[in-house]
């Protein structure tokens, strides 16, 4: 006989796959509480708990009158926002630029046609742009963010880097750090940019890949120190900048 809380435990988990695996689509309705008590064999105050459970971390949503729908495929933020709060925006930034580095990466390997199409889209929406990705330092918002960057992180087919990626998004969006980012790359390196990381994940170049994101990445958002003064990730000497060039991604 299970115990009030192992029930507790395995509904929680048998509702979270459904939204995990994408058997319940993100802005799908889920079944109503008298057919969940019947599918898991559990009482309705356990089925009630597991909901609650999943509400509370931003994955279910229940709105009276009309059910309970599916807001999220991963647990979101109020939890991984409390943990990325202990670190400071440089530490941030950094893992953010890992992300991106390896999500380019996984792009190349497992993007599909559909990916690439879907990205090239939005690059030609987000022309002109230079919010991409973040915010600017003066944005009121802080709010903007790149479908682009987010569809390839799509066609990386990795969940966890995509739930850590908005994570660490929505962290920078909050307003401690609000007028502490800047853009530091024109609306023309960022179409550039943009232009040839697409055109190496349809080649399937995860070198070309690699060495683009991680050169876009090291200006499209930066630091902004107390002074007012810009904090590039890495700053390039004559010589590096050369090796850049050389590779051909950076003119
Ligand atoms: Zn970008």
């Amino acid at each position: 006989m299970a115990t009030g809380s192992e029930r507790a435990r395995s509904s929680l988990s048998y509702l979270r796959r459904k939204i995990t695996t994408g058997e319940w689509a993100v802005g799908s309705r889920i079944p109503i509480e008298p057919e969940l008590v019947e599918q898991m064999g559990v009482g309705r105050s356990t089925v009630r708990e597991a909901v609650r459970s999943l509400a509370n971390m931003g994955m279910l949503e229940t709105l009276p009158g009309r059910g309970t729908f599916v807001r999220s495929a991963t647990p979101s933020s109020a939890l991984l926002n409390e943990f990325l709060n202990a670190f400071t925006l440089e530490e941030i930034l950094s893992y953010r630029r890992a992300l991106e580095i390896e999500a380019a990466q996984q792009a190349t390997i497992h993007r599909t046609e559909e990916d690439i199409q879907a990205m090239i889209v939005a690059a030609e929406e987000e022309k002109g742009c230079s919010l991409c990705p973040i915010a600017t330092a003066n944005s009121a918002t802080n709010a903007f963010e790149s479908k682009f960057h987010l569809l390839m992180f799509d066609a990386a087919k990795n969940r966890l880097l995509s739930a850590l990626y908005a994570g660490i998004n929505e962290q920078l969006r909050t307003p401690q750090h609000r007028g502490r980012l800047v853009n530091m790359a024109s609306a023309q390196e960022m179409e550039k940019y943009h232009a040839k990381l697409i055109d190496a994940i349809q080649r399937q170049d995860f070198i070309d890949a690699v060495h683009v994101m991680a050169a876009h990445v090291d200006h499209d958002v930066v630091m902004v120190s107390e002074e007012q003064q810009i904090v590039p990730t890495l700053a390039r000497s004559d010589e590096q900048q050369q090796r850049i060039d050389d590779l051909g991604i950076d003119d």
